[in-house]
């Protein structure tokens, strides 16, 4: 079984989702952790719940997903992965944030590695597989467990929504297609969790979700 907490965490708010099962090892996907109460609040989640952090993964390198990786170097130990394409969101997190009137944040942690469609994550007794749909940013990712029936698709999809395409990501035609081939083609009852917002279904978005008419 697997068990999902879900956190709200900086100005933006980003959901961070904390991943794990009978064996205590968990995934931690998107820390966006910010301010000192939200980086305490993980950790005695962590804490209290005797939680082994295996990985750490990010759907993508958008600042406010990463926010909280230099923390969990720093607290746990264990450094991020993500895709490849994404670097110069991490390398460039400084001037970035400038841009959005986000004064600072701190400084970025190298990534432990990379990953793409071909690699698995592997966590307990489960495991997630993992689409590679550019649109939204070059790099994003989504990962699917598909024993439990869960997809996690940061900002790619949301709840009758779609990622905004103007961050130089691929654009929307891109996002859109691979939206259609690689998520709506898994059973309608898989569980969507998203990077912002409240979390749907394949069958809710297939039904709903204007932009994938
Ligand atoms: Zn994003
Ligand atoms: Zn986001």
């Amino acid at each position: 079984m697997l068990n999902i907490k879900k956190f709200e965490f900086n100005m933006l708010p980003v959901n961070t989702y904390v991943v794990w099962d009978e064996t205590k090892e968990a995934v931690v996907i998107d820390c966006g952790c910010y301010y000192d109460n939200e980086k305490e609040e993980l950790k005695q989640f962590i804490l209290e719940n005797n939680l082994n952090i295996t990985h750490l993964l990010d759907t993508h390198l958008h600042f406010d997903h990463v926010f909280g990786n230099p923390f969990m170097w720093k607290e746990f130990g264990i450094k991020a992965e993500a895709h490849k394409a994404d670097l110069p969101w991490l390398e460039q997190i400084k001037e970035r944030i400038a841009v959005f009137g986000i004064r600072e944040c701190e400084d970025p942690v190298p990534l432990k590695g990379f990953l793409d469609e071909k690699d698995t994550v592997v966590f307990g007794n489960h495991k997630f597989s993992i689409f590679h749909i550019p649109g939204h940013s070059l790099g994003s990712l989504c990962f699917y467990c598909k024993e439990e029936n869960v997809l996690f698709t940061g900002d790619v999809l949301f709840r009758f929504s779609i990622g905004r395409t103007d961050f130089g990501g691929g654009g929307e035609e891109m996002l859109i297609n691979g939206i259609k081939e690689k998520i709506l083609t898994l059973p309608d009852e898989t569980k969507i969790y998203s990077g912002h917002g409240p979390s749907s279904t394949v069958g809710d978005e297939k039904m709903y979700n204007m932009y994938l008419r």
